[in-house]
């Protein structure tokens, strides 16, 4: 599943493509995703200029010249892929349309941006641009965890009510938005906190230690997909997923990074979720 360095990669690699740009032509494929498309989709978004792509938490936001921007969100597996003219040095000939291409969109130019999504647990919107942190689907995010409003005390705040353990809590996205599994794993790794320890009993120290931990966890990735956009795009032209290395994260069994420690990477199960540690290191 996409998280936020996953997301704004993708963001990234479109921002180029669809920035400035006006969109040409758009199919849709079916009425649905996890959520019904927003009628008319295609004659509203076309002939609008794409004025700024963004992103809030896990949502890519594009705004139109015509004051709706339209929010993206992937889902489990939602997937953007680049391909035909005027992208660049990437030149993708334009693919047979799959099965799961569920929205294609054409800009001036001749470049082609496909939402493929083959569980469909992705989704779309049109909404006004002026108020569209209030939609219903952005209105409940927390901070982003790169913003400045996420720090020390807003965490030690947020969580000193909390009974749930610590992994769980960070998993929230009205307390903190865009933070997975994933990279919720490895910023407790690096922090050294236990991931299985009540929330509320972190001393405000070691809180105020994760938030850079977890800025630094998150940008260290956003890097990576930069230089996957830059040296590795897929053939197929697919934007967002590079190959990670993670520290616990899916390596079970595998001895303890951190060195002089030589503890084993443990996975348990918190709230349904797989959660990989170092019982050894992490307190
Ligand atoms: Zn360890």
């Amino acid at each position: 599943m996409p998280e936020l360095p996953e997301v704004e990669t993708v963001r990234r690699g479109l921002a180029p493509v669809m920035e400035g740009k006006v969109i040409a032509r758009v199919t849709v494929n079916r009425p649905d995703l996890r959520f019904p498309l927003p009628e008319r989709m295609a004659e509203r978004l076309t002939g609008a200029r794409v004025m700024q792509l963004r992103r809030r938490a896990k949502y890519i936001l594009c705004d139109l010249s015509s004051g709706e921007t339209l929010l993206i969100h992937l889902g489990m597996s939602g997937r953007m892929l680049l391909s035909g003219a005027g992208i660049g040095r990437f030149h993708h000939a334009p693919p047979l349309p799959g099965r799961h291409d569920h929205v294609v969109i054409e800009m001036e130019g001749g470049a082609r941006v496909t939402f493929n999504d083959a569980r469909r647990f992705g989704a779309m919107d049109l909404a006004a641009t002026a108020g569209v942190e209030d939609h219903w689907l952005l209105r409940r995010l927390g901070p982003e965890p790169l913003g400045n409003a996420f720090d020390e005390r807003y965490l030690a705040g947020r969580l000193k009510a909390r009974a749930s353990a610590v992994k769980t809590a960070l998993l929230d996205q009205t307390l903190v938005a865009g933070l997975g599994n994933i990279y919720v794993c490895e910023s407790l790794f690096r922090a050294g906190i236990d991931p299985r320890r009540p929330a509320a009993r972190i001393a405000a120290a070691r809180l105020g230690a994760l938030v850079p931990v977890i800025r630094d966890v998150l940008a260290e990735a956003i890097e990576a997909g930069g230089s996957s956009l830059r040296d590795h795009r897929r053939a197929d032209g697919e934007l967002g997923y590079f190959q990670h290395r993670f520290q616990v994260y899916d390596r079970e069994g595998a001895p303890c990074p951190r060195p002089g420690c030589g503890g084993t990477v443990r996975r348990i199960v918190q709230a349904g979720r797989s959660t990989f540690f170092c019982p050894r290191c992490q307190r």
